[in-house]
């Protein structure tokens, strides 16, 4: 490797993630002003946490965490455990290692696939928020990072996925406030298909300074849904309303997971080769050419199952659409006209591969939110519906890894493992 060097990096090089910091003592009154009410609130109650925490008892003190030439060795010896290994380092240190990228690529040489994508995943994951999610997530995306040239075009981008706690809009944190007067042709602050970013649980590929950042969410790890507070109107660093208050929605479908859904978004914009994505694109656009005209609209042949609902909802057929007078109005539309009846997966090629994705990992639970249709699930599935050359790729991304225990249906194992999992009963508020 020639001259490869490294600096131990520090905790001072460490980019600037959190907008508000508690006050260890504060004139309150102020801070509430200086920040406005909501802020103050959640800021109000992290201190009480800290406070709980610090009636625990006292557990014993952590080891030394290894010297640079000890974590070295132990990395790069296959037979020792890599998650107590990465456990004795600090989160802050691991997401330091993309500025050592010659050091990591020799560890990537040396260490088993699967034991270099726990690595990487602790390398990207920011849990700082939510350090009870961290588990979970590291799970979920070392599922997904097992081809180490992915994973490391990913650690140097530098590609960082922070856990969003579920009282909080990912737009209150710094990596994701441009998102406030980002416009996407429906407005400052709005996605492309008119949603207000500061609402939106989960997104990916999101630039900030020289970083690409994701948004993952604290209740699709732990289960249960977001704290109703996410959906108040967005508001600016000074407390000023940007945006109009949103409906409040609850959690995901148990065992749908768009940690990997989002993560998948970022494997496909920054872990694949051009050519990859080439093959992604052609993979895409031969499914919308085999799903076009009256008879294939309906074929069951997308992640989230057919292109648009074979059957007229209730609310047509009260005003007297047949299934077939829909289908054949459907099919009139232009491309553009129809999407808004189309399935989630089959709207543009980044969700054809994050739903397929998800859908190869086994957690693609749930119905589609246009067509109400079961959503697909199981490498078996994807298997059976996508050419080879996109399944050999899929086989080389994610090895066979599976998130969720699912049966030949697709369907969750009883008591298996489940990504977003019901939320355990009785247990309420901040996990
Ligand atoms: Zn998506």
């Amino acid at each position: 490797m020639g001259e490869y060097t490294h600096a131990e990096p520090t905790v001072e090089d460490a980019p600037r993630r959190r907008v508000v910091t508690p006050p260890a003592t504060a004139d309150l009154t102020a801070v509430r002003s200086a920040i406005g009410n909501r802020a103050f609130g959640s800021l109000l109650r992290r201190q009480r946490v800290a406070r709980v925490a610090s009636h625990k008892p006292r557990r014993p003190a952590p080891r030394r965490p290894p010297s640079w030439p000890e974590l070295e060795a132990a990395l790069a010896d296959n037979t020792k455990d890599v998650k107590a290994i990465v456990g004795r380092v600090r989160e802050d240190q691991l997401n330091q290692m993309w500025k050592v990228p010659d050091w990591v690529r020799k560890l990537a040489a040396a260490m088993s696939p699967e034991r270099f994508a726990y690595l990487a995943a602790a390398i990207m994951l920011d849990s700082s928020h939510v350090p009870a999610g961290r588990k979970e997530a590291l799970r979920l995306l070392s599922a997904m990072l097992h081809d180490k040239e992915t994973a490391l075009r990913m650690i140097v981008r530098p590609v960082t996925v922070v856990i969003v706690p579920r009282d909080m809009q990912p737009t209150e944190l710094e990596e994701f406030q441009s998102l406030l007067t980002k416009d996407e042709g429906k407005g400052p602050g709005k996605t492309f298909d008119g949603r207000q970013w500061a609402h939106v649980r989960g997104f990916s590929d999101v630039t900030y300074g020289i970083g690409v950042y994701v948004a993952i969410i604290e209740e699709n790890l732990l289960g249960g849904a977001p704290d109703p507070k996410v959906f108040e109107a967005p508001t600016d660093d000074k407390g000023n309303v940007i945006g109009a208050k949103g409906a409040v929605v609850g959690g995901l479908p148990v065992g749908f997971s768009n940690t990997t859904h989002e993560m998948a978004h970022a494997i496909f914009r920054q872990g694949l080769t051009a050519e990859e994505r080439k093959l992604v694109t052609r993979c895409y656009q031969a499914k919308r050419a085999a799903t076009s005209g009256a008879g294939s609209l309906v074929a069951n042949l997308w992640p989230d199952g057919p292109r648009i609902n074979p059957v007229a909802p209730k609310r047509w057929k009260d005003k007297g659409w047949t299934d077939e007078t829909r289908l054949r109005y459907l099919v009139g539309l232009s491309d553009d006209a129809r999407r808004v009846y189309e399935n989630y997966s089959s709207q543009n090629v980044d969700e054809y591969f994050a739903q397929l994705a998800n859908a190869y990992v086994g957690a693609n639970l749930g119905i589609d939110g246009a067509t109400l249709e079961p959503r697909n699930n199981g490498r078996d599935w994807v298997a059976s519906k996508e050419p080879k050359e996109m399944l050999d790729l899929l086989d080389r991304l994610f090895n066979h890894a599976t998130v969720n225990d699912i049966d030949a249906n697709g369907e969750l194992k009883a008591r298996g493992r489940c990504a977003n999992p019901p939320r355990p009963p009785g247990k309420r508020g901040r996990t």
